[in-house]
């Protein structure tokens, strides 16, 4: 992305778009019971109540009545037909993290093992976009969390961390492909969630092969353990790695989250909070809601001079519905170069 003269003027910026994640599925209801969503007119309300603050893209993960994360297609099904009646203007954004469980034998005869997330293509209603991982990478989410942070919740017992340290997210080239193959063809856009500039870079190769043409709406996941730390150097590095055609959000862990979303502000870039990334206030003295954080980053941006997009404005700045028809067109409108034509010498450009 080019900062040239005017790019930290906010007159020069897309207004801001606030992505709120509320369902915090690595949490037991328990660990926050005031903000943590279970009924499913409680799940449907929260995504109400972030769309109010300010929130125009809402990360989705769904729980079952006991509270648990459900990996039934037909729970998200539910969900999103829920939110779509009573707040349309929101932007559904499905977690791609989560596999379905096959809900009987038979489903489970019908689907192959490797297939299961897939089925994210077949949700009804369609949400606008499913998060996409690229190559297959360690998540271990718990890495940048600190003891104080996870003091008295369920991630304090060791059996639990254990498995949210050792999470790893299959993403293999021939089931990307064909997941972003899918999902084009039901009109769901695929959102990148990339851990590193070398995620980019795949992407970037997919695009020029042609297999990815779509836009490129990135969020950068700075929450280490696999993953790029949040820092100033990262950060510069992966945001000098994107081009001016794409649109970036910024995404990291518990109190890393408002330091990063100040930077995003400032920048012109995206922000994404909620109590899927961060339970706490800044000084730790207490839990905070998603709602509370959306409301933060609202006060913050309007100190700041830039504006929180509505729901249409959101739509527009992250392209919904829009899909290109080959490389030559994905690589112009995302802003890359353009492919070397054989017995092209020299530095490569559109015009
Ligand atoms: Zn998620």
């Amino acid at each position: 992305m080019n900062f040239n003269d005017g790019s930290l003027f906010v007159e020069n910026m897309q207004k801001l778009v606030i992505t709120a994640a509320p369902y915090g599925p690595e949490w037991m209801p328990e660990d926050f019971p005031e903000d943590i969503p279970v009924s499913m007119e409680a799940q449907i309300q929260k995504a109400v109540d972030c769309y109010n603050a300010g929130a125009t893209v809402l990360h989705v993960h769904v729980r079952e009545a006991d509270g648990k994360g459900s990996k039934r297609l037909s729970k998200f099904n539910e969900l999103l037909a829920g939110i779509r009646a009573a707040c349309p203007g929101m932007v559904l954004q499905v977690g791609g993290s989560i596999s379905f469980a096959p809900e009987s034998e038979g489903d489970a005869a019908k689907w192959l093992s490797d297939d299961t997330r897939h089925m994210l293509a077949e949700l009804k209603p369609t949400p606008d976009q499913v998060t996409i991982a690229i190559n297959t990478n360690q998540m271990n989410v718990c890495e940048q969390m600190t003891a104080k942070d996870v003091a008295g919740t369920s991630l304090a017992d060791p059996a639990l961390m254990h498995a949210y340290r050792e999470m790893t997210i299959p993403a293999g080239p021939a089931w990307v492909e064909e997941h972003i193959k899918r999902l084009s063809a039901n009109k769901i856009q695929t959102h990148f969630q990339l851990a590193s500039i070398n995620q980019l870079e795949t992407v970037e190769r997919m695009m020029r092969r042609g297999v990815c043409n779509v836009p490129l709406i990135l969020t950068w996941v700075a929450i280490g353990g696999g993953f790029d730390a949040p820092n100033l150097y990262n950060l510069a590095n992966f945001v000098r790695g994107c081009p001016d055609g794409s649109v970036l959000t910024l995404e990291t862990s518990m109190r890393n989250v408002l330091p990063l979303n100040m930077q995003a502000i400032a920048l012109g870039l995206h922000v994404r909070c909620g109590i899927e990334d961060n339970i706490w206030n800044q000084k730790q003295t207490a839990k905070m809601g998603t709602v509370a954080q959306i409301e933060q980053l609202v006060r913050i941006a309007r100190e700041f001079g830039r504006d929180v997009a509505n729901g249409d404005e959101a739509r527009q700045i992250y392209k919904i519905g829009t899909f290109y028809k080959d490389a030559d067109e994905t690589l112009a409108k995302n802003g890359f170069a353009p492919n070397r034509v054989p017995g092209q010498v020299g530095f490569l450009q559109h015009a």
